[in-house]
């Protein structure tokens, strides 16, 4: 039996995972900006932390996961220019920043859920923990570590030795090449704000009183003092996107850090790489994203996009084609049907012959969570014809804990009678011209729904229809 191997971006490479505090893991996740929709790559970082959730769970431990909801503060460029991307989204809608928030933070929970993911055990929103980040600022302060000017306060990356380590930068080259759209008075490209006063004359819609005048906290603020808030000092894992790595992450050490005087304040890093799109990073930004609804609205399961995630393993960029999408998704309509056949099944089951199955799933998942290879192993169990129906469904069912698919309770496509009222009504009008005997215009409602990839299926009791 092999130990747990996840990779750590501080040391680039794979290390033996063991809990700080035995038999209890504790997790931080950057959780999303909530300004606009999120996007089905937005909910890669949310899988990724799932799937190692669960997997730390398949392994007996205790898991406390903790998932921020940034809805302050996140600035539109990661430098400290740019304006805050709550309130522009806020001014474009004509609507308050607390509305727009609260929209898109029950888009991504919804979403997040619709995909298998667990609920998080706290889920903590930056503007409701502005004290905690402006004393975790006054300890910087205090400790020497900052230096304020008009824009506000900002933390001086001189005066700690590790600031280049986790991204290994290199700061003299920053330095030289500087940022031209960067706040002027700052005395390292790096360095970065704290606190954040509204430019002059600027009303803000979310501001707060602070030993600095009245303003934000910096982005990366609001995720060390909530993670500490949480889960302690120091804790095991930080998981996020490999965008966060040299800013956002770099930053959150350097803070947690000094101010807590702790090292390392984290011990495992853990990053998930992109969904590309068409040839780049799907991103707002470029427009180029698909929600779920928009999958759905194709006649996808959300659970198809948790399976297509799942095929690839977590560090690896995974492309998003409609043809790799489908292909996930008739997979995953394959072993539904799979488990609906064996889920009833009853009869012996030998448990000396579960036992190697399972020792290879969890080998799969040991190996820095290779979801690519459990699912492998899963399909394997589903056809194997050495062990007994009852003994395949017995171990899908625990293979399923991790994979998150669920297969204990998912309908297989032809029994489902799907409903949708205007199908339904060109069904029902179609079976009224078929009463009449006007043949020609069943048929021409037929085409039109074939069109549409709606295929339908003349039975004894009625007319079913599916998505192709
Ligand atoms: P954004 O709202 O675009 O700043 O994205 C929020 C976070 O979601 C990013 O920091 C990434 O970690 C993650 N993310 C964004 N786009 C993608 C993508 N295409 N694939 C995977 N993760 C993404
Ligand atoms: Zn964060």
């Amino acid at each position: 039996m092999s130990a747990l191997q996840l990779y750590n971006t501080r040391a680039r490479r794979k290390v033996r995972f063991e809990p700080l505090e035995p038999g209890h893991v504790r997790i931080y996740s950057c959780g999303p900006t909530v300004y606009s929709v999120q996007h089905i790559g937005n909910l890669r970082p949310y899988l990724f932390a799932d799937l190692l959730r669960r997997s730390l769970e398949a392994e007996g431990l205790r898991v406390t996961h903790v998932i921020n909801i940034t809805d302050v503060g996140h600035l539109t460029d990661d430098a400290d220019a740019g304006e805050d991307k709550m309130e522009v989204a806020a001014r474009r809608a004509g609507r308050s920043a607390g509305e727009i928030a609260a929209e898109y933070e029950a888009q991504w929970k919804r979403d997040c859920l619709r995909v298998g993911c667990l609920v998080p055990h706290e889920l903590p929103r930056a503007s409701e923990n502005v004290p905690e980040q402006i004393e975790m600022a006054r300890a910087l302060e205090e400790k020497g570590f900052t230096y304020a000017i008009g824009d506000g306060l900002y933390f001086d990356v001189s005066k700690f030795s590790r600031y280049a380590d986790l991204a290994r930068l290199d700061l003299a080259g920053q330095e030289a090449g500087g940022r031209i759209d960067d706040v002027e008075e700052k005395r390292h490209p790096a360095d970065f704000a704290l606190w954040k006063l509204p430019a002059q004359g600027v009303r803000r819609q979310q501001e707060w009183d602070s030993p600095w005048g009245r303003g934000f906290p910096g982005w990366h603020l609001e995720c060390s003092a909530m993670s500490v808030k949480y889960l302690g000092t120091t804790f095991d894992i930080h998981t996020g996107g490999v965008d966060h790595i040299p800013v956002h992450h770099t930053n959150e050490i350097a803070q947690s850090e000094c101010a807590l005087g702790v090292h390392p304040w984290v011990n495992i890093w853990m990053h998930e790489e992109f969904l590309d799109f068409r040839g780049e990073k799907m991103s707002k930004s470029t427009g180029n994203i698909y929600v779920l609804d928009d999958l759905v609205a194709q006649g996808l399961e959300p659970l198809a996009y948790r399976y297509f995630f799942l095929q690839a393993h977590y560090r690896q960029q995974q492309t998003y084609t409609d043809e790799a999408l489908r292909a996930a998704a008739t997979g995953y309509g394959r072993l539904v049907a799979l488990a609906a056949e064996l889920r009833g099944a009853e009869g012996p089951v030998e448990l000396a012959k579960l036992e190697p199955h399972r020792e290879r799933f969890r080998e799969a998942l040991r190996d820095d969570l290779n979801a690519p290879r459990a699912v492998a192993v899963a399909w394997e169990v589903a056809r194997s014809e050495d062990l007994s129906q009852a003994e395949r469904w017995a171990l899908l069912e625990g293979f399923d804990a991790v994979l998150g698919l669920d297969l204990a309770n998912a309908v297989p496509r032809a029994e489902r009678r799907e409903s949708d009222p205007r199908i339904d009504g060109l069904i029902a009008e179609r079976e009224a011209a078929r009463d009449r005997k006007d043949w020609a215009e069943a048929d021409r409602i037929r085409d039109l729904l074939a069109a549409e990839g709606i295929l339908l299926e003349d039975g004894p009791e009625g007319t079913r229809w599916q998505r192709a």
